[in-house]
């Protein structure tokens, strides 16, 4: 007989003493639809006498055919554990939009549970070894345990992550195997149960109350409207972690610092275990990218090992944007890590086409999954029946196996994340640049406060220099802010700020090729190359908050808010909404101050309520003794809409926290309120967001069913109908909403697109001149920074932008086209398109936007449609753009040309 090596052949050997729950083993064999979809690590559950299992709670095992389990029954759930072992401890970490409690749970060995504040206290002085000898982190090295991190539920329609996750936790504190006994005595296991918990709910509703019945994935009738309160799948893609879920989970990250966040999804077959592929991201340490393929490869190995088909790794996604949510642990100097298993979006078992090119599921996405690759040596089969379960045995035997060789190697994994994050802080001392340098003469410090706000989140230290600064790159005055780089996040600083050089056109990436955020927020960020920057003499802040002034005097015959290019300037109008507000059209100087275009001018005697509202925005304003001899328009807050289709609700819900951010009053509106006409009456503005892809998608959104689909409140589902509802939310608008919209505009109400939303007023002929075309198929742009070229500088739009040419993210607008008899009139601003002005990111062809109008001004009938062909208010980051939406809503009742 050949010798195995000893760990590897007692790994699945069970203790011959443990009780085994039989029903399980029975009901698990039953509900994997092939023997070779399970594994040896999860055929079985032990019997406890203390400890409750996932049945003993919830009335069924994990995998059970139809059931989902609820956020409160997963945290009852979690809490029985708790309340019964001292393996398990649970920190709440905050609440949800819904006022839900996020929450982390731990598992280990008794005495790890025990001293888990120890080993916190450990893990975040390998995360900032300054100061710290390598004898003592050897002996921190050797005495710590790392805490390797589980994620579910980010996307809510991938629903088996959070079920499988509750067996997981009770086989970590119950079980007696080799296995499972060195996962416990080596490692923290920390699990967050569903990261966006209000979404949970409202999907678990919609299954139960619609996907319930579906048998056929031809039946799929997709998704509830909304997940969380404002977005779906981005909450995976908001960078500056504007989300309460998300910024939870963030604070926590950096007290506990765990090395590793593993992220469970679900969409491709049968299982994908993320290692990075090109392009990466090359400011993050070498060692990141062998770690990724080390467990990847380990886990393709051992499931592959078990008899299970289908687990490969590579050809999906790649490491460029840093803005996925787990990926605060590789920014972070740890390692994320991710899987994809194969879900039915539900708990029902279904036949699956693998390749099926008119498969509806989200998880169907391109590509054929069936082929053997070097990287998928045992490829998933063309068809297959799915069930639950076996995304539960896939999932839950790849996860062990993670945990299986991080418990092997403990010391390598902490070894790696001190080396990491000592690196980051070598890296900034030997390596340019060597800092970034926020001057402290710019105007508008609000937008100043909301970089380094996101920095300081992100736990990236900035701090005030306390004399001028003498650097090669100029000379910035006192006061300027400082991120030295010589600091353990200051790989995560370079990443944000620097421009993203797209290492070769030919790549695709999974979102996002840029971000620089000085550009994003059109905030003064120099790069240093100088070396002195580190040692200058500096103060840490801790978190910016501009405090403005109003330099009022007694015999002020009015007042002027200085229009510094600040969105809370926009805020100020909406909290003075009842007082008679002027916008000068013109700047003009008083008493030596020059006052911008776009300033407010605020009667006198509405200085008790405009003080503090200046000073808690952030604003400059001053007296003035006279009233302005410039032309000046009422600053009137117009009724405003939002309108949203059903089948596409995310942008809308980024434009709507960008709203509620900054105190904007507006309804939301859906097809129900368009068609049943008269919003002239109702509304004098009427925003609609990107969303839809087209026209067309605009127009008809959801593609009606047999029967209607409700998104409504009921005693059975109160999770749904929030945030709008609709007995039944397909059909779209369809043309007689067109035509209510060209109805609304012709009687004078000002109609604002957005994105690829432009593309509709100029197809559907409520712009009857203006047309719009597409790219062609050679053209790639995910999302570069492009620079876009002012051409009407007076008009109110530009309120607050003094520059010629401004920084905008390209949106993937329509390319419009203006007849040439109107364009020095209608075109606002335009893109010069070719690669000299992509600033950051990628875009591939260029060439093919040059001088196509990024936003036109059209009169149609007694009113207007202003079509952004950029997108404004793209998730919680190009808050440079965000003034022009606010300006074309504040200063709705005018063009600019004085005849509004
Ligand atoms: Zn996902």
């Amino acid at each position: 007989m050949r010798l195995l090596p000893l760990t590897l052949l007692l790994a699945s050997i069970l203790s011959a003493q443990q009780a085994l729950d039989a029903d399980f083993a029975k009901s698990v064999k039953e509900w994997t639809t092939k023997p070779e979809f399970s594994s040896r690590l999860v055929d079985h559950l032990p019997k406890s006498a203390t400890v409750p299992s996932p049945k003993d709670i919830l009335g069924h095992h994990i995998g059970a055919p139809k059931k989902l389990t609820y956020y409160a029954e997963l945290l009852t759930y979690y809490r029985a554990l708790a309340a019964k072992s001292a393996r398990v401890k649970i920190v709440d970490i905050g609440k949800t939009d819904e006022g839900r409690d996020s929450i982390v749970v731990f598992l280990g060995s008794e005495e790890t549970i025990r001293n888990l504040e120890i080993h916190r206290r450990s893990l975040a002085r390998l995360a900032d070894p300054r100061g710290l000898s390598n004898a003592e982190a050897n002996d921190l090295i050797s005495s710590t345990k790392p805490i390797y991190h589980l994620m579910a539920g980010l996307h809510s329609s991938e629903t088996g992550p959070s079920e499988m996750l509750m067996e997981l936790a009770y086989r970590l504190i119950t079980e007696d195997s080799p296995l499972i006994n060195s996962i416990r005595d080596h490692l923290i296991v920390s699990i967050t149960p569903a990261a966006d918990p209000d979404g949970r709910d409202r999907f678990v509703d919609w299954y139960y109350r619609y996907k319930i019945n579906e048998s056929r994935e031809d039946d799929n009738l997709g998704g509830p409207p909304y997940w969380g309160k404002y977005v779906l799948h981005d909450d995976n893609r908001d960078i500056n972690y504007s989300q309460l879920p998300m910024r939870n989970l963030l604070r926590w990250y950096l007290e506990w610092h765990p090395p590793i966040i593993h992220d469970l999804h679900e969409s491709v077959p049968f299982l994908y275990t993320f290692s990075g592929q090109a392009p990466q991201e090359s400011s993050l340490d070498p060692i990141l990218y062998g770690e990724l393929p080390w467990f990847a490869n380990f886990e393709v190995a051992q499931l592959t090992s078990y008899g299970m088909p289908g687990v490969w790794t590579h050809g999906y996604v790649d490491m460029w944007s840093p803005g996925y949510l787990g990926f605060m642990a590789s920014n972070h100097n740890g390692l994320l890590r991710m899987f994809e298993t194969f879900g039915n979006g539900g708990a029902n078992t279904m036949h699956r086409r693998i390749n099926n090119p008119d498969a509806t599921n989200a998880g169907d996405a391109g590509g054929d999954r069936t082929t053997r690759e070097w990287y998928r040596p045992l490829p998933p089969y063309a068809e297959v029946d799915w069930s639950i379960r076996n995304n539960t045995n896939y999932m839950e035997t790849g996860v062990l196996s993670g945990l299986q060789l991080a418990a092997a190697f403990p010391a390598i994994i902490l070894q790696n994340f001190y080396e990491k994050s000592l690196h980051s802080i070598e890296a900034g001392k030997t390596e340019k640049p060597y800092g970034y340098i926020i001057p402290a003469d710019q105007a508008d410090q609000t937008r100043v406060a909301l970089v380094v706000n996101i920095l300081r989140l992100q736990g990236i230290e900035v701090s005030r220099a306390a004399s001028e600064i003498q650097v090669s790159e100029g000379t910035f005055p006192a006061g300027s802010l400082l991120i030295k780089r010589d600091q353990p996040y200051g790989r995560l600083a370079k990443i944000l700020l620097e421009k993203q050089n797209f290492p070769d056109p030919n790549l695709r990436t999974y979102d996002d090729s840029a971000w620089t955020m000085g550009l994003m927020a059109r905030v003064k960020i120099v790069e240093s190359a100088d070396r002195a920057l580190l040692s200058m003499p500096v103060q840490q802040i801790d978190h910016l908050e501009p405090k403005g002034k109003l330099d009022a005097s007694p015999t002020a015959a009015a007042y002027t808010i200085l229009d510094n290019g600040s969105v809370n300037l926009a805020t100020l109008c909406f909290r003075l909404k009842d007082t008679r507000l002027r916008i000068a059209e013109q700047s003009f100087q008083s008493g030596g101050t020059n006052v911008p275009a776009g300033s407010l001018i605020v009667p006198a005697d509405s200085v008790a309520r405009l003080r503090p509202a200046v000073e808690s925005l952030g604003l400059d304003g001053i007296s003035l003794d006279a009233l302005p001899a410039v032309p000046m328009h009422a600053a009137a807050i117009p009724r405003l809409a939002v309108y949203s289709t059903w089948g596409s609700t995310q942008d809308v819900g980024w434009v709507r926290y960008a709203f509620d951010h900054f105190e904007t009053p507006y309804d939301l509106i859906f097809k129900e309120r368009v068609k049943q006409g008269n919003l002239r009456t109702a509304y004098d503005v009427i925003v609609i967001p990107n969303q839809a892809r087209t026209a067309k998608g605009l127009v008809y959104d959801i593609a009606p069913k047999k029967l209607p689909l409700a998104y409504t409140k009921t005693a059975a589902f109160k999770f749904l109908g929030d945030y709008g509802s609709s007995d039944d939310i397909t059909g779209g608008m369809s043309l007689e909403g067109a035509v209510e919209f060209r109805k609304f505009v012709e009687a004078g109400g000002v109609l604002i697109t957005l994105g690829e939303s432009s593309a509709f007023p100029a197809e559907y002929g409520i712009t009857r001149t203006i047309d719009a075309a597409r790219p062609s198929a050679q053209f790639y742009a995910p999302g570069p920074i492009v620079n876009a070229e002012i051409l009407r500088a007076a008009h109110p739009i530009f309120y607050g932008y003094t520059e010629k040419t401004v920084p905008v993210r390209w949106a993937n607008g329509p390319l419009l086209t203006v007849p040439r008899i109107d364009r020095a009139q209608q075109v606002l601003m335009q893109f010069p398109g070719g690669d000299a002005n992509v600033l950051s990111g990628l875009m591939k062809g260029s060439a093919e936007i040059h001088n196509r109008p990024a936003i036109v001004d059209v009169p149609v009938g007694r009113g207007r449609v202003i079509l952004f062909a950029t997108n404004p208010c793209y998730r919680w980051q190009n808050f440079g753009e965000f003034r022009m939406l606010f300006n074309a809503i504040i200063n709705y009742n005018s063009n600019g040309t004085g005849n509004s």
